[in-house]
């Protein structure tokens, strides 16, 4: 475990995401401050361009103004030695005693003071479908228990390219899409919104290096291209989805948004929630073996919040279940020599868990609407009502050390 000597002397409460041994990276703004790089600590956030300019990063070797900027990926173009050397500059800064002063400083804000803005320029934005527990009760329902995983499921990290427009950050709300769809019991399409709108819950890695075209990642080289994660949503209309996604997959059903935490975090951080994955049978190609502990022990965690009432838990999950691994995810994606850039996004595919109330989306947790989840004001939900707020959670713990990613959360609105 990470060993910090001395305490931090900013604030932060034990069930607070934002630890001395977190450290994400954001965009922030406010009336009068154009947006900044900063971290996150308790209630705070450090604005780095501040820190800078009075000198704090002097021994790092980082462009002048480089955090005045409105996306992390010059930053992370630094180079891995630079995000680490800065996550360490940063965590002797915040609890050298002397600095104390520094709360009551203008490089200190409060988070609920400022805005929070997506955090990287995603050039490319890819989905997998790594969740072995999704990908067999997506595949019962829509083929039956006997051919539920496709031949080619546990031979490769499947995926399509997804679209990088519409990534938005955390607390932007949606409209419900409009689309083409099939009504089971009609035999022409119809169009409208869409009846069947569903939540996705995924994490997404940012790539942190570039690789040139016709290059593969090796399993091995694969971490040293991720920067970091954040908590994703992967909207999901299932009508307009199921509708339109043979032979090529995904298309309206998915691009009209994907939501996304504000504060990434590190791989630097998540370095000690390392885990080991499932045991993968059969062994897969050699281009996809890997060694060590490559999953990470994420929990996760989904609340419905119906207009006007309360957050209400509906799953519970872990990164941990993933089948195959971001190593796995990265090495595949590049092994035909497709490139890769800094701020490219790849989400994991949803989360599900082994059992029913660790399902990853509605479509799972209602079994296509046979049982629908009762809320605490008595109404059920299928799929997701017009102002609806979805909200969700990742942390990772162990022993006395917490971090975490904070939420996505988003709020439907009706169709326009
Ligand atoms: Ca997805």
């Amino acid at each position: 475990m990470e060993k910090l000597s001395k305490v931090c002397w900013v604030p932060v409460k034990e069930d607070s995401d934002f630890s001395i041994h977190n450290l994400p990276y954001g965009i922030f703004s406010a009336d009068g401050v154009p947006k900044t790089a900063g971290v996150a600590i308790g209630d705070y956030i450090m604005d780095l361009n501040w820190f800078q300019l009075n000198g704090y990063f002097n021994e790092l070797q980082l462009p002048e103004g480089i955090f005045r900027n409105e996306y992390l990926n010059d930053f992370i173009g630094t180079g891995k030695e630079n995000w680490t050397a800065l996550r360490t500059r940063i965590q002797s800064i915040l609890t050298e005693e002397e600095n104390s002063h520094l709360l009551r400083s203008t490089g200190m804000y409060r988070q609920d003071m400022m805005r929070m803005h997506i955090p990287v320029r995603v050039g490319d934005y890819t989905d997998f479908y790594s969740s072995e527990e999704h990908a067999t009760n997506v595949g019962t329902m829509f083929r039956g228990k006997d051919n539920a995983l496709m031949p080619n499921w546990k031979h490769m990290p499947v995926a399509y390219h997804g679209r990088a427009s519409s990534i938005i950050v955390s607390g932007q709300p949606i409209h419900r899409p409009k689309g083409q769809m099939m009504p089971p019991d009609s035999e022409k399409p119809v169009f409208g919104p869409s009846r069947l709108l569903d939540i996705e819950l995924e994490m997404a890695f940012i790539v942190g290096k570039d690789s040139s075209l016709g290059q593969s990642i090796s399993t091995e080289e694969a971490e040293d291209h991720l920067f970091g994660m954040v908590i994703f949503n992967d909207w999901s209309a299932r009508d307009i989805q199921k509708w339109e996604y043979v032979p090529l997959g995904p298309f309206l059903g998915k691009n009209f948004a994907s939501s996304i935490s504000p504060w990434v975090v590190t791989m630097d951080a998540l370095d000690q929630f390392r885990t080991h994955g499932p045991q993968q049978d059969p062994k897969v190609l050699p281009y996809l073996e890997y060694d060590g502990d490559k999953s990470y022990d994420i929990e996760l965690e989904v609340y419905l919040q119906p207009n006007g009432g309360e957050p209400f838990k509906i799953t519970k999950s872990n990164h941990k279940y993933l089948y195959w691994t971001m190593a796995q995810q990265l090495a595949h994606h590049t092994v035909n020599g497709c490139n890769i850039n800094i701020g490219d996004l790849c989400a994991s595919g949803t989360i599900s868990g082994p059992t029913p109330d660790s399902y990853g989306s509605l479509l799972e947790l209602t079994w296509r609407g046979e049982k629908p989840i009762r809320l605490p004001d008595g109404s059920e939900r299928k799929f997701l009502e017009d102002h609806d707020t979805v909200i969700m959670k990742a942390y990772c713990r162990k022993n006395e050390i917490r971090i975490g990613f904070g939420e996505v959360k988003t709020q439907l609105l009706p169709a326009l």
